[in-house]
């Protein structure tokens, strides 16, 4: 009778034995799961989470994008299956590279531990599959000079979950997800030509937390947008793609994702207008999309509480991957397609095809149906004046107009290329630094096409991101123009014609004029502004 008592004991041990998932060693634990969820990673947890990691995994090569402005690596993850260890490698894998990158506003926290999270799940426990078709590139902690800048509050529409959070600046008390145009932050700098430069991710995906706004989803997404972009990875991302992820999302773990916006309380209840935000490349998620790449945006939702954060963003981040995996062909074609597109308009349009290069916010064709949001009812005020508030009630509300389309205001004619004269030797390094080629003439040269004539001038009397955003208004003269040896050449026939269009034109709204880059070319320093003629030329 003993002997079986401990013989059915044994086995019941074993079988709770089996049921206990130990995949990774209590040194993997993260910050918030060791503290009840009150603490984030710092960049100290972070790095040695990588180091420890490196150890127990033979698909991970670790790597750093640059250095912060206080002089810190950022880190870079590589997970691949076969392991690769460079760029090159991974190219000659033909297996398309997605990344993941968290933490750019490091109040926003959440990206950053679920990153560590996924890499644990691939590495080490059931979520291998993920590198069967794709290689994923990690940057947990995009902005390690403010991760460690914590202090209680500076997050208050997340109510102190965690308790303490970085900044959203960088180190230079730059938003580095405003730089994408100028690259004034090495953070920036690192990621344009160490990740996407370089390793040339077919998707990206930027994880923040909302602002606040009370709609009724745990995560909202928005692709890249498109302005004077192809259309193709747009269309794919916002037709295909995150609608499935959002039924899946609702199906496999009963989370509410919807599209990124906000509504404002003082146009009425209930709602019948939800805005996005801006296109402007500026914001790295769309600039991706005038690179001819796929894009998304993930913004938790910040009244949730830092495990449900977490719990939306791993599950949203973990579908992308797993639907990259299993279309990973598709995706490539779809941006190589988009590439091809942007060099034949530039070869066989180029005098004749106008592209917005200013864009105004238009609702989408369709409107949204079963919003769901917090409602909101009227109260009588003492004073007698009514005043609309929040209810802990979650509403669906149809046929909200969507503003989350750009359609262009101003456009330009798309040139064969730009001249720019030589001593131009910023904006020749800012656009290297971007990716395009530049070349420089070995023999004078004419070519025809158009000048533009600034009359106006107008400089924005707000600072903004350090600047005083300038844009102008003149008209375009059809002319011929002898250019010298020396002077630098931008054949707009390479992958990035729509980039290089959009910062080049004088109009565009977010453009190497827009930041300031030509006011002392233009202007001398302080001298009143007479009309000129803005000094890149473009040729048809
Ligand atoms: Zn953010």
């Amino acid at each position: 009778m003993k002997s079986i008592f401990s013989v059915v004991f044994f086995l019941f041990a074993l079988s709770l034995s089996a049921q206990i998932k130990t995949t990774f060693p209590v040194s993997l634990l993260l910050v918030p799961e060791k503290t009840n969820f009150e603490k984030t990673s710092t960049y100290a947890d972070v790095m040695a989470f990588l180091n420890e990691i490196k150890q127990l995994s033979p698909y991970i090569s670790l790597h750093t994008i640059g250095k912060s402005t206080l002089g810190m690596d950022i880190p870079m993850a590589v997970l691949a299956n076969p392991m690769i260890s460079n760029a090159d490698q991974a190219k000659a894998s033909g297996k398309p590279v997605v990344y993941i990158q968290a933490n750019i506003h490091a109040g926003e926290v959440e990206g950053k531990e679920v990153a560590m999270m996924l890499m644990r799940d691939i590495l080490l426990g059931d979520k291998m599959n993920l590198l069967q078709n794709q290689i994923i590139i990690f940057v947990p902690i995009y902005n390690v000079d403010g991760n460690d800048k914590m202090e209680k509050g500076l997050r208050a529409s997340q109510e102190n979950s965690p308790l303490e959070t970085g900044t959203r600046e960088n180190g230079q008390g730059l938003d580095l997800n405003r730089d994408g145009v100028k690259m004034e932050a090495p953070e920036t700098k690192g990621m344009i030509t160490n990740v996407l430069n370089l390793w040339d991710p077919q998707l990206t995906v930027d994880l923040h937390t909302s602002n606040g706004t009370w709609h009724g989803y745990s995560l909202t997404w928005a692709p890249g947008y498109l302005s004077s972009g192809e259309s193709g990875p747009y269309n794919y991302l916002n037709d295909v793609m995150l609608p499935l992820i959002t039924k899946n999302a609702k199906e496999k773990y009963d989370l509410n994702l919807g599209p990124f916006g906000d509504f404002s309380t003082r146009e009425g209840w209930p709602l019948k207008k939800f805005y996005t935000y801006n296109h402007h490349p500026r914001y790295i998620i769309n600039q991706i999309g005038l690179r001819n790449r796929m894009s998304i945006l993930s913004e938790s939702f910040a009244h949730e509480r830092f495990y449900q954060r977490i719990h939306s963003t791993y599950h949203f981040v973990y579908e992308i991957l797993n639907h990259c995996n299993n279309h990973s062909e598709e995706i490539v074609k779809i941006n190589k397609q988009a590439e091809w597109s942007a060099i034949e308009k530039v070869k066989n349009q180029a005098g004749t095809l106008k592209k917005g290069v200013r864009f105004k916010m238009v609702p989408t064709d369709k409107p949204l149906q079963h919003f769901r949001t917090y409602d909101y009812e009227k109260f009588l005020k003492e004073d007698g004046t009514t005043t609309l508030l929040r209810t802990g009630k979650i509403v669906y509300y149809d046929n909200i107009t969507y503003f989350a389309a750009f359609k262009d205001t101003v456009s330009a004619l798309l040139p064969r290329g730009y001249i720019i004269p030589a001593g131009l030797d910023t904006i020749v390094e800012i656009l290297r630094k971007q990716g395009v080629k530049v070349t420089t003439l070995e023999k004078n040269q004419r070519f025809s096409g158009e000048s533009f004539f600034i009359e106006k001038w107008n400089k924005s009397p707000r600072k903004f991101e350090g600047h005083y955003m300038v844009s102008v208004e003149g008209t375009f003269n059809a002319r011929e123009m002898l250019a010298k040896k020396g002077d630098f050449i931008v054949d707009m026939a390479q992958p990035l014609a729509n980039l290089i269009f959009y910062l080049l034109e004088p109009q565009s709204d977010d453009g190497l004029l827009s930041w300031n880059f030509f006011d002392l070319i233009l202007r001398g320093s302080n001298v009143p502004f007479s009309p000129v003629d803005y000094p890149v030329f473009k040729y048809f």
